[in-house]
């Protein structure tokens, strides 16, 4: 049975303005303009809205539809587990198949010792645990004092108050007036300024170091060669507990299963959402190692208190579950990593081609496309142009989005993994058109 919505598309627009509070969005632009998108469909890597109008999602949407949209064999496994057990509840040690196979299967799937996970319902969800469990940790070890997190410039880890603490980018901390304290901030790209930091701040008050392997909010920021292995040795000397935040770079974005195996690290934590269901249904985890799940085990004497009610939500998990089945079946962390050289060739080509395009880069399927004035010396437009080409590129049938945080002006792309040399050279040629065009208008 379909759902049948009698209502027309500007009785739509008309009460998205007057009942929808957005998340992340211009309040002023919904209602000046109503919502830019109603979208109805989606059906592989394309998107179609109320009009018609069909685009390749270049973003996978929010980075997380990585098997593409329309799986009807992913709507079979929710329409299965909710007929069989739609919820219960993982508290009091309350269980569940789905969730013990796909705990199980994490365990498997991640690298080094990474072999037991704490679910949540998401990305922000993930890294307030992880911030919890790091200083409860210490608090086992006897070592209350060690509570203060350590993260990175141009950071993004979320937007519930522990995570917007955590996050680098200052405009989310802006957002409020009080955070929670204990928040400290390194340069993204240099090890030595978190060496510095611990010694100002003092290692015997610093419970945890996270970071993203590839920055993506940030604009596809990758870390200098050497920079994680960097980051290890220093949490080691120390004794800080390194987490790798994997809510983007899990489950294949970067053409491995996760991120950090890119730099051969092994982190004490692991905090993953989007690509573990390809947003099919809202899910997170934290994945600890088996270092720290057994000191927990062997220090914990009372009740964990914490916890939300879809911790290890039944169908969430088997939707995960059937997401890493597809994922293994169709080889599509490979053909991330495959058409990520492609995408990368591709913007080579363009940065070749056109005079606005500066710095490109790339990471399997986690790419940008940097705007510059002047190539020779880096200068950026005074007014940001990533926007109106993302608009541009919308109107021509390529989402993407337009990161002009922190003096960026980037175009970013995280295509799903079933994208085709085909469609990647669709993407191309739409970039090229749009470039020329606004290059033309622009000099
Ligand atoms: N961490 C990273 C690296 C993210 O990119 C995001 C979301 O984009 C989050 C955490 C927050 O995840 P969620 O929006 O599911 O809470």
């Amino acid at each position: 049975m379909t759902i049948q919505v009698d209502i027309s598309m500007n009785e739509l627009q008309q009460l998205d303005k007057q009942h929808f509070l957005h998340p992340s969005s211009s309040i002023k632009q919904q209602q000046e303009h109503g919502p830019a998108f109603i979208f109805t469909e989606g059906n592989g890597i394309y998107l179609k809205d109320i009009s018609g109008k069909k685009v390749i999602d270049g973003l996978s949407s929010l980075w997380n539809v990585n098997i593409g949209h329309g799986r009807k064999e992913m709507g079979q496994a929710a329409f299965d587990q909710m007929s069989k057990l739609a919820y219960s509840s993982c508290f009091a040690t309350f269980s569940h198949e789905p969730a013990i196979l796909l705990a199980a299967k994490l365990a498997e799937l991640t690298p080094g010792d990474l072999n037991a996970t704490f679910f949540t319902s998401g990305g922000s969800e993930s890294n307030d645990t992880a911030i919890k469990l790091v200083r409860h940790y210490w608090i086992l070890k006897n070592q209350p004092q060690k509570k203060k997190i350590i993260s990175r410039t141009k950071s993004y880890h979320g937007l519930t108050i522990g995570a917007t603490s955590a996050t680098g980018i200052k405009v989310f901390r802006d957002f409020t007036q009080s955070l929670a304290p204990d928040f400290y901030y390194a340069d993204h790209f240099s090890p030595e300024s978190l060496r510095e930091l611990i010694e100002v701040e003092g290692p015997d008050t610093i419970a945890a170091f996270i970071s993203e392997p590839v920055q993506g909010t940030g604009g596809v920021l990758i870390a200098p060669d050497g920079y994680f292995q960097e980051i290890r040795k220093i949490c080691d000397e120390y004794h800080i507990l390194f987490i790798s935040d994997e809510v983007i770079t899990g489950f294949g974005r970067t053409g491995k299963y996760f991120g950090i195996e890119h730099y051969g690290v092994i982190p004490d934590m692991m905090t993953v959402a989007k690509g573990i269901t390809s947003g099919y249904a809202p899910l997170g985890g934290v994945i600890l190692s088996q270092k720290i799940h057994h000191e927990f085990i062997e220090l914990s004497t009372e009740t964990l208190f914490h916890g939300y009610t879809y911790s290890g939500h039944p169908v969430s998990c088997a939707v995960a579950l059937k997401n890493i089945e597809i994922l293994e079946r169709e080889k599509l962390v490979e053909n991330a990593r495959v058409m990520g050289e492609e995408l990368l060739k591709g913007f080579q080509w363009l940065q070749k081609e056109h005079e606005i395009v500066g710095e490109v880069r790339g990471l399997g399927l986690m790419a940008a496309i940097e705007l510059v004035q002047d190539k020779a010396t880096h200068t950026r437009f005074a007014k940001p142009l990533a926007p109106t080409i993302a608009t541009e590129l919308m109107k021509r049938g390529l989402n993407c989005r337009a990161v002009v945080l922190e003096g960026a002006d980037t175009l970013v792309f995280a295509p799903p993994f079933i994208i085709t040399p085909k469609v990647v050279n669709r993407m191309i040629e739409i970039l090229h058109d749009t470039l020329s065009i606004v290059e033309s208008s622009s000099h």
